[in-house]
């Protein structure tokens, strides 16, 4: 199991966190999203006693350094941020990145244009850099507003070279072949973990599930959490665990961080 095998050898184990919906609750302007407070510590005292301790998120991952301000936390030096789905990586403040992809800077433009001809009002587009995220949360039929871009932007994206990702109340399109699991399995090699957690909200963290499923088969251990929202059913259906939001996230942490101790 999992939670025995990160026991045994906690130097040899990663615990991976989603960031938004999982570290953070989710909120209407995602540029304000911070930390559930005791998160920093949480995962500071989860780094002292685990091999590796990492972020793995769709955002970039500078971005989640300065909003969860994780560069000048103590005890957090060896934290990992996975950003933009595994294209771009954060560590004591440097940050990696690869190429944009080709078809983003055509697809930057035509966005606006396309939303306004479907007549949804104020929907959001956040510009991560790497990837652009269609907001419909603040709109007052966010669930059908959704209903109604999904197709449109898979197609807008596949003429350029891209591919879509839809996640609570929103559609990232972003380039292809990067997603969670590959960024998941990655860490686990270059770090040499035998044991791996990983604890996620959304759809986009379905491929780091799959990852840890594929993983298992090596006779890697693995542990499943699911922070979970009434927003999605999904990851909740394949945990071994189940915590309510954030704030479980935060306890699920504390507690493993005594399990730890004991
Ligand atoms: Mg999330």
């Amino acid at each position: 199991m999992g939670l025995e095998a990160l026991l045994t050898h906690p130097r040899h184990a990663l615990v991976g966190f989603d960031y938004d919906g999982t570290l953070a609750p989710i909120v209407d302007d995602p540029a304000q999203a911070r930390p559930e407070a005791g998160v920093v510590d949480a995962l500071s005292a989860l780094s002292q006693r685990v091999g590796t301790v990492a972020i793995v998120t769709g955002r970039p991952a500078d971005q989640a350094a300065a909003l969860g301000r994780f560069g000048s936390a103590a005890g957090l030096g060896d934290l990992v941020i996975v950003g933009h789905y595994g294209a771009q990586r954060w560590h004591a403040g440097d940050l990696t990145t690869i190429e944009m992809p080709g078809g983003l800077p055509a697809v930057r433009e035509q966005l606006p244009r396309l939303l306004d001809g479907l007549k949804l009002g104020d929907v959001d587009i956040e510009d991560k850099g790497l990837s652009l995220a269609v907001h419909v949360r603040r709109l007052p039929h966010a669930q059908r507003a959704l209903d109604t871009i999904r197709g449109p932007l898979a197609k807008l994206a596949a003429e350029h070279g891209l591919v879509t990702e839809q996640g609570r109340l929103v559609v990232e399109i972003r380039g292809p072949g990067i997603d969670k699991g590959h960024a998941l399995e990655a860490l686990v090699r270059e770090f040499g973990a035998r044991a791996v957690v990983f604890v996620g909200d959304d759809l986009g963290d379905l491929a780091a599930y799959d990852a840890v499923d594929r993983l298992r088969g090596e006779g890697i251990g693995g542990l499943l959490v699911c922070s979970a929202s009434d927003e999605v059913e999904e990851l909740a259906r394949r945990a071994d665990v189940v915590v309510a939001g954030p704030p479980g996230v935060l306890r699920f942490s504390r507690e493993l961080a005594s399990l730890l101790d004991g």
